[in-house]
């Protein structure tokens, strides 16, 4: 599981109690302070247990929580945190750990990245998307004005320590928008995986430990093996964008009414589509796509979106190459490229595949 290159180690777990113990061997001791920086949803559910046991082997072991939400993801909210850091005497041999989905990881680690020029920091991921995607590959940031992600940083944690059990707490849509990120790697990977996904739907709803334990450690395989050959983004990286394009859009012009992964679950049918158009997969192969989002929970339609609007929008996303759109598509399931040559129109009818205005 450990790994020397620029991703550490993680540990896929059921419980929280190995955390003390992984400190340890990563040679933190007694003396250095930690700060579990969790949210309101997340801190009456676990922080309790988590202070508890770190309160055994370290002497100083704080708390900071923020209000839940996108909308917290900023720079004030990071502020109140380098106060909190300031006023307990943190130094640069002090640790902060994120204790919640990705809007704790993300917040947390630009504060680690930044604050006295960089400190440590563990990720502790609760909700799906978070074990499977945003924890892993040091990405870090805040939203800044009405910009994702505008202001951030790359910074890896020492360790990301995974315990599956607090899926349970999850609310059942917020797994169907992990799943979107999940159903993602075996699209552009991995065809394998993506047929395994198809036959485990049921146990994976059912969220059956054994199952969960294998998709999440084969997810997070995949994550790692693109960002480790492609840290900041140059090149293959940006096929973990697949679906994002379109489904950015969409995010943006439902007003958030939808989670980001049930979007990007509509934006990986309007690319599979695509795909299709351009000869690349089977009519069968693009059926078979809507047929495991439906399965997953996802809605493979959305109304009352202008798809004219989706297509403006798609051109003011951060992936845009000059003034044209660089698009994710798969050469077959389990393969994915950069197209650059697509023109409107042909996106505006993939984006009508999935919007009805
Ligand atoms: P989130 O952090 O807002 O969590 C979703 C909701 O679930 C929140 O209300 C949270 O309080 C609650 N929650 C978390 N864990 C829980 C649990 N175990 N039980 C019950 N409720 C729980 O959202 P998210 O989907 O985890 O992450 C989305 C964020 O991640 C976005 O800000 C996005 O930009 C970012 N992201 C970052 C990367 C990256 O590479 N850094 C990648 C993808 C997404
Ligand atoms: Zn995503």
């Amino acid at each position: 599981k450990a790994n020397d290159s620029i991703i550490y180690h993680i540990e896929l777990v059921h419980d929280f109690s190995m955390l003390p113990t992984f400190l340890q061997q990563l040679g933190y001791g007694r003396t250095q302070k930690i700060c579990i920086v969790t949210d309101s949803n997340v801190a009456p559910l676990y922080a309790r247990d988590v202070q508890d046991l770190l309160e055994k082997e370290f002497d100083t072991v704080i708390l900071h929580t923020f209000e839940a939400g996108e909308h917290n993801k900023n720079l004030e909210t990071v502020n109140t945190l380098y106060q909190t850091l300031i006023e307990q005497h943190f130094d640069r041999q002090d640790l902060l750990i994120a204790l919640g989905g990705g809007v704790v990881g993300d917040l947390t680690g630009f504060t680690a990245a930044t604050y006295l020029r960089g400190i440590d920091f563990i990720q502790v991921p609760t909700t799906l998307l978070s074990q499977v995607d945003s924890s892993i590959g040091g990405k870090t940031g805040v939203d800044f004005m009405q910009y994702k992600n505008m202001v951030g940083a790359f910074y890896q944690p020492k360790l990301v320590y995974m315990n599956l059990s607090v899926l349970q707490s999850l609310p059942s849509r917020q797994i169907v928008s992990g799943m979107g990120e999940i159903i993602k790697h075996g699209l552009i990977k991995d065809d394998a995986y993506y047929e395994w996904l198809m036959a485990h739907h049921d146990a994976i709803l059912a969220l059956e430990p054994a199952v969960m334990e294998e998709m999440i450690a084969r997810s997070c395989d995949i994550k790692r093996e693109v960002v480790e050959h492609d840290p900041t983004e140059k090149g293959e990286r940006a096929l973990l964008n697949f679906g994002h394009t379109i489904g950015h859009a969409i995010e943006k012009l439902c007003g958030f009414s939808l989670y980001h992964g049930e979007c990007v679950g509509l934006g990986i049918l309007a690319a599979a589509y695509l795909s299709q158009k351009q000869g690349n997969l089977t009519k069968e192969q693009l059926a078979g796509i809507s047929q495991c989002l439906a399965a997953f929970g996802f809605q493979t339609q959305i109304g009352g979106i202008s798809p004219d609007a989706v297509l403006s929008a798609t051109k003011s996303d951060k992936k845009m190459v000059g003034s044209q759109v660089k698009f994710i598509l798969l050469h077959t399931i389990g393969d994915a490229y950069i197209y650059r040559e697509l023109s409107d129109a042909q996106i505006l009818d993939g984006i009508r595949y999935v919007c009805r205005a």
